[in-house]
């Protein structure tokens, strides 16, 4: 699960460095496990991963976001549509909310 996250998706998030908000930089490096914590080497800020970013979703096969958006639209289930889609209900919980679809 969670294969998407990746290291080139993520960014420096200090205003000050030089490689804020810039993707595949190559300044990203791994600073631990537990949490996933990733540093900048230009700047030596360390950060957990984005996990909530804005491009975190987005990550997600689109694909699949939209299949689940679609049921969503239908009617299902939460859990009928993480069922379908092979994800988590959370998952399917945050697209919802971060989709803003009506209820
Ligand atoms: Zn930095």
């Amino acid at each position: 699960m969670e294969k998407y996250i990746s290291i080139r998706d993520q960014y420096c998030s200090n205003q000050a460095c030089s490689f804020y908000k810039q993707i595949g930089k190559q300044n990203i490096a791994i600073h631990g496990k537990k949490p996933e914590r990733l540093r900048c080497t230009s700047c030596r800020k360390t950060w957990v991963l984005h996990k909530n970013g804005p491009d975190y979703y987005l990550k997600s096969d689109p694909e699949k976001i939209k299949k689940a958006l679609e049921l969503l639209s239908l009617g299902l289930t939460i859990r009928m549509i993480a069922k379908r889609c092979k994800a988590s209900t959370s998952t399917i919980q945050r697209w919802k909310a971060k989709f803003q679809v009506p209820p």
